[in-house]
């Protein structure tokens, strides 16, 4: 039934796999085989897919699937102790699965609930604002084999913490309003307003919005896909979340405004894995909007304007935040990205012209459809019109969701939020920026700091070196493995900073970090490896005290005694004498 419901399609290969996985809890081989020849793909490529994502198991799991986050902010807030307390209460090793097949617990990369961590998933389902008494009642629960619908429903409740709207927050928009709009101005005009506004992309990368739909637009192949990218997977960000949560109706307006520019027929909702528990009402809001002709044939009874959204689910995999490898995803294979040109808005979804969007960015244009690009325009600076979302986390009195006009200095969040006596602020996730005190007065802006919005605070209690360690070992998890520079680059890295961490380092090492940030900014194929470096040579120069602290020595320092690894070959080969000794051969100049 499942294969039929999808077709036999091989692009819907992973979303095949996540529901195969529902049945069973995990993926048997026998099951691979079958969906391999229901599709018609070879073994291999089904296998290979279902190897490259974290949510994929090819082996069982407890039938209670606990996964605490493990972003920095979660460890600040001790998610550590609190793993370890509950796989005390419930006898089971991390990583592992209990004898009986009752709970398996691990951790995995930021589930976007920084606001309110400590946070997990079980089976999907997310639960934030851990403590020790939570942890001791959900221990209880899965003893007792508890379903999770009968669990306290105040565990499942998920905040949305906003806590300063401004334009895109504050609007309160009937459904169609901004596409009627748009629809009124016919899709040169509208496409013209979109060109006034200077809407850049909210995902990070900053793009001129109205040129990636123009290009979309005037490439020859007729059927056309818009992407909305909800794969919100930067650790410290969770604004999507919200925006999801909350304002779906302007994310999914905002799709079918992009589809009203370019003449897309089809659009897909890439939801990451972690936010799972949105899909239910997403579907539902979908379903009402084609039942107030807002999708489908003819939407707002505009001959060939036919538009749907169909939600795919991501499945615990970084990189598919990139739009080509989130396209790959979308195809149905692993999240590979590709090779750049051709770009997405010539070749994208299955070879079509595609747009790929932020979930902020789409819901952004219905404020323009609404008021004008000029209207638009005219908040924020010179580069950076309009305003941002910020997922603001990590030591302040109020976590939460801020939305400011571009241009807000660093200073004036800290003191909205509630922050003091703040060491640094990482804006932009991992993958951004570190700012230091002497720093505060820089600017939210493409022209100054930009982000994609998270914004983590460490005050003067914070060790920088651990949370540069956290963010590499983050990154050496979570790259693809697809080009060399990076797959080894960042497991080196992350081996440096481990040694540091251990008391082994040396000043050569520093050396060392700096040649392999080099490396892997000029030869990582994608943003991942060449972003991957970032926090260790930010923080090592503005806070390098945090590492020379850790350095034993100032000459070589090795990883490891090796003349000790050697005690086992020495026993075995019955010799002991100071020719077999690693010391005696370098005091011999040997
Ligand atoms: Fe994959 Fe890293 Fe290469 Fe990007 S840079 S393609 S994540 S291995």
């Amino acid at each position: 039934a499942l294969l039929r419901r999808h077709g036999h399609d091989p692009s819907a290969l992973l979303q095949i796999l996540i529901e195969a996985q529902d049945i069973d809890g995990w993926l048997p081989a026998p099951t691979l085989t079958q969906i391999a020849a229901a599709i018609k793909l070879p073994r291999a490529r089904v296998e290979g897919v279902a190897g490259f994502y974290s949510f994929l198991y090819d082996r069982p799991v407890g039938r209670y699937r606990v996964l605490f986050s493990d972003n920095i902010t979660d460890r600040m807030l001790g998610n550590r102790a609190l793993m370890d307390a509950l796989c005390r209460k419930l006898w089971v090793e991390p990583d592992k699965v209990s004898e009986d097949g009752l709970v398996s617990i691990a951790t995995t990369s930021c589930t976007g609930l920084c606001d309110q961590g400590p946070a997990l998933l079980v089976n999907g389902r997310a639960i934030g604002q851990l403590n020790h008494r939570r942890i001791n009642e959900i221990a209880e629960l899965i003893r007792q084999q508890r379903p999770l619908e009968q669990w306290p429903t105040e565990y499942f409740q998920i905040d949305d913490n906003i806590r300063r709207r401004d334009a895109l927050l504050q609007l309160d928009m009937l459904p169609g309003a901004a596409l009627a709009a748009a629809v009124a101005r016919g899709r040169e005009g509208w496409l013209a307003e979109m060109q006034a506004s200077n809407l850049r992309g909210r995902g990070g990368a900053g793009f001129a919005t109205a040129v990636k739909w123009a290009s979309a637009r005037n490439a020859t192949e007729v059927r056309k896909v818009v992407v909305c990218n909800a794969d919100e997977g930067e650790p410290g960000t969770f604004k999507d979340r919200v925006l999801l949560n909350t304002c779906a109706d302007l994310v999914f307006e905002g799709m079918t405004l992009a589809a009203w520019a370019v003449g897309a027929d089809s659009g897909f909702l890439y939801l990451r894995g972690e936010y799972r528990y949105l899909r239910p009402q997403l579907e539902a809001v979908l379903a009402r909007r084609r039942a107030a002709g807002l999708l489908g044939k003819g939407i707002l009874g505009e001959a060939g304007f036919d538009f749907d959204i169909a939600i795919h689910l991501g499945a615990g995999a970084y990189v598919c935040g990139e739009e080509t490898a989130l396209l790959e995803s979308l195809e149905g294979k692993r999240g590979t990205p590709r090779i750049r040109p051709p770009f997405p808005v010539t070749h994208g979804y299955l070879g079509r012209p595609t747009v790929v969007n932020n979930v902020e960015t789409l819901a952004k244009t219905c404020l323009i459809a609404l008021e004008g690009g000029t209207a638009f325009a005219a908040t924020g600076t010179a580069q950076s019109a309009g305003t941002k979302l910020l997922s603001i986390s990590g030591d302040c009195a109020a976590p939460g969701i801020y939305e400011y006009p571009f241009g807000v200095s660093i200073a004036r969040i800290l003191e909205d939020c509630g922050a003091s006596d703040t060491q640094a602020v990482q804006v932009g996730g991992a993958a951004g920026i570190c700012l230091a005190a002497y720093e505060f007065q820089r600017r939210i802006a493409y022209e100054d700091v930009p982000t994609a919005g998270a914004f983590m605070i460490f005050d003067g209690s914070r060790d920088l070196f651990e949370v540069a360690r956290a963010f590499v070992h983050f990154f050496a998890h979570e790259s693809c493995g697809f080009c060399t520079p990076c797959r080894v680059g960042t497991a080196l890295l992350k081996g440096f900073m481990d040694k540091l961490n251990d008391g082994h380092g040396a000043k050569a090492d520093l050396a060392d970090i700096d040649w392999l940030d080099r490396l892997l900014k000029n030869a990582s194929h994608c943003g991942l490896g060449s972003a991957a470096p970032n926090p260790v040579i930010d923080t090592l120069q503005k806070f390098r005290p945090a590492y020379e602290r850790r350095l034993v020595s100032l000459d070589f320092e090795p990883a490891f005694d090796l003349d000790a690894a050697l005690a086992e070959a020495r026993q075995l080969t019955a010799r002991d004498d100071p020719g077999a000794h690693l010391q005696t051969h370098e005091e011999d100049g040997r």
